[in-house]
């Protein structure tokens, strides 16, 4: 595995890298985070190569660049390195939490300090001074005084700075959803799919209780030929609120791509998971839809699922082909039906 950092480390590359940014200039967006994060990490050698020529050359990174070599050398991670991206996420959302804190506090500081400072100085001219002393006590007033205008306008500064951090958080968490959802239904995607199988799975104590259920809508392409491909993102996007209200916790559904969906059914076994399908088709034969634009009744729209438990030497692939068998025997057997694939 190309990058096997804790969290330490990656909030280490993620500090190095900022500096580099703004000394040469490099907008700091996600794309240019992620390859000098990169290269510091060395992941890449021949990227650190490529970097190294490009800014001694240009004197920064050109934006084309950046680019291109994001896509030659970052974008073409295989799975492994997926994990690369999780912790740069995480690494930047700490970073950020750190920083937040640490502008409070200072602020914070900053603003008893000098307070207390012009309150002992009151008390000291309120005593009433000597001569040779009175124009030093000025003096210092009016220093301290200027001291704490400088302050309220470093706070100021502080809090504009903390308030773009927050944009930039809401943004992180905002670009993190994105990755994980599918912008038509709202569902999660493959990716969060695979994440929690895989996080299941990894605790022996679940031993193989998790079943997978496969959904595919029938005859979608002809539906989609017939009511128009407007019409038919208007379904899949009912059919995805439908199965985010039927499946309660623990039940993950998701839009794998198209017209199919996996709803990932930890602790449940082979019979229940079937009946949580079982419900879904019943339910979504007798929506009754209608073409919104001409009031005309549209025929029932089904789907075909294929329902498998996951085997003692089962990954992910085998039970996502079993459960597949299982859908295509559903689909074969005359569709709108579900089907279990043999344990
Ligand atoms: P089957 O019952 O065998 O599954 O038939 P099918 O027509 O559903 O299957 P096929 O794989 O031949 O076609 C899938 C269709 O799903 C093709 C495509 O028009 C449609 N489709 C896939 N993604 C989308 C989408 O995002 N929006 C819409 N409207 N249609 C989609
Ligand atoms: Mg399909
Ligand atoms: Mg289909």
């Amino acid at each position: 595995m190309k990058f096997s950092e804790n969290s330490a480390q990656a909030v280490g590359y993620l500090r190095q890298s900022i500096p580099m940014m703004v000394k040469h200039n490099i907008v700091p967006n996600p794309l240019n985070y992620t390859l000098w994060y990169s290269y510091y990490s060395k992941a890449f050698p021949s990227l650190n190569k490529e970097l190294d020529k490009t800014v001694e050359r240009y004197g920064t990174c050109p934006p084309y660049i950046s680019e291109s070599l994001f896509f030659k050398h970052i974008s073409k991670l295989d799975n492994d390195n997926k994990e690369q991206l999780v912790n740069f996420q995480n690494a930047f959302s700490h970073l950020v939490d750190h920083l937040s804190d640490s502008m409070d506090h200072t602020a914070q500081q900053t603003n008893s300090y000098s307070q207390a400072l012009m309150e002992n100085l009151t008390e000291l001219g309120s005593h009433g001074v000597d001569d040779a002393i009175a124009p030093v006590l000025n003096k210092l007033s009016a220093n301290a005084s200027a001291i704490c205008t400088t302050n309220e306008e470093f706070q100021g500064q502080l809090s504009a700075a903390q308030a773009e951090i927050n944009t930039l958080k809401a943004e992180l968490e905002n670009s993190k959803k994105e990755a994980n959802t599918d912008p038509l239904t709202g569902l999660y995607n493959r990716r969060v799919f695979e994440t929690i199988y895989n996080q299941f799975v990894a605790d022996k104590s679940n031993h193989d209780n998790i079943t997978l259920i496969m959904m595919d809508v029938d005859k979608f392409k002809i539906f989609n030929d017939t009511h128009g491909h407007l019409v038919g993102d208007q379904i899949l996007k009912f059919i995805g609120q439908m199965l985010k209200e039927e499946c309660k916790d623990p039940i993950l559904p998701v839009r794998l791509g198209g017209e199919e969906f996996a709803l990932l059914c930890p602790r449940l076994k082979l019979k229940q998971a079937q009946l949580v399908a079982e419900r879904i088709r019943v339910k979504l034969a007798l929506v009754p839809f209608s073409s919104k634009r001409t009031g005309e009744k549209i025929p029932p729209v089904t789907a075909s699922f294929g329902v498998a438990q996951k085997r003692p030497n089962d990954g992910l692939t085998n039970i996502i082909e079993r459960a597949d068998q299982a859908l295509y025997a559903a689909k074969n057997a005359g569709r709108n039906q579900v089907k279990l694939a043999a344990n």
